[in-house]
Order: structure tokens, then sequence, then C-alpha cells
């Protein structure tokens, strides 16, 4: 499941970034248009957190399937 996190920015030039929640959470690197490189900072751990509750909340929903 991808989530895109909206709002962020590029710190260099302001151009809007795609980062998904998963990035965030394993603190990749990200490019923007321009070819800045952002690291990505899950600072307090909150990207991790969503992100399995994000995974419980697929897991639900392929259970409903059942
Ligand atoms: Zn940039």
């Amino acid at each position: 499941m991808k989530i895109n996190i909206p709002g962020v920015k590029c710190p260099d030039c302001d151009a809007k970034l795609k980062a998904t929640v998963e990035d965030l959470a394993k603190q990749r690197t990200v490019r923007c248009a321009n070819g800045h490189a952002i690291a990505l900072k899950d600072s307090g751990g909150g990207a991790r957190t969503a992100q399995k509750s994000l995974g419980d909340l697929e897991r639900t929903l392929k259970n409903f399937g059942k």
C-alpha cells in the first residue's frame, strides 16, 4: 500500500516531493524534480508506526474477502 505524504517540499528549491510513508519509515533519500537529494527523517518513528498500522489495515481488508 503506497500512501503519498502530502505537503513534503524540497528544502532547497521548494519543489513538491513524492514521498511515501514507506520512504519516510525507511528513511530513504528521495530526489525532487530538480535533482536535489533529500534524506527523509522519521523523527520520533511516527511513519514507522503509521506504516505498521497500514499493514494491519491491509491484512484486515484482505481477511474481509475470505
Ligand atoms: Zn530541490
